[in-house]
């Protein structure tokens, strides 16, 4: 599964599509992953002597082929592909060929700003 948490996927099937957000549960067994602030469902808490109920909202799994990860350095929804350099595997846009690991995100945007796109 190529998908990790606070990955950032756009939605491309379901009541969702079209809509993007960070990955924030993965289920790697059953290849589902939790949105933030997508796929919502209200679950209602029965009142009892000791709480008085109450509605939460949470996000719920689904499934992992309904989403694309969004690349961070095209912000295209891009198919992604492992690339294996000595002993690291990271994981590459197939449009940019732009590592989409989080861990590189933050040093490899801020070089980025400086330059001017051409
Ligand atoms: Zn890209």
């Amino acid at each position: 599964m190529k998908i990790k948490i606070s990955d950032n996927v756009l939605l491309i099937a379901g009541k969702d599509r079209g809509k993007s957000g960070k990955v924030i549960r993965v289920d790697q067994k059953r290849k589902k992953i939790a949105v933030e602030k997508l796929n919502l469902i209200t679950k209602h808490i029965k009142k009892t002597k000791t709480s008085k109920g109450d509605k939460v909202r949470y996000e719920t799994f689904f499934d992992v082929s309904n989403a694309m990860i969004l690349c961070p350095h095209c912000s295209k929804p891009a198919r992604v592909e492992y690339k294996t350099e000595g002993k690291t595997k990271s994981r590459i846009c197939k449009l940019c060929k732009e590592s989409v690991d989080q861990k590189f995100d933050s040093s490899a945007i801020k070089s980025k700003k400086t330059k001017k796109q051409s």
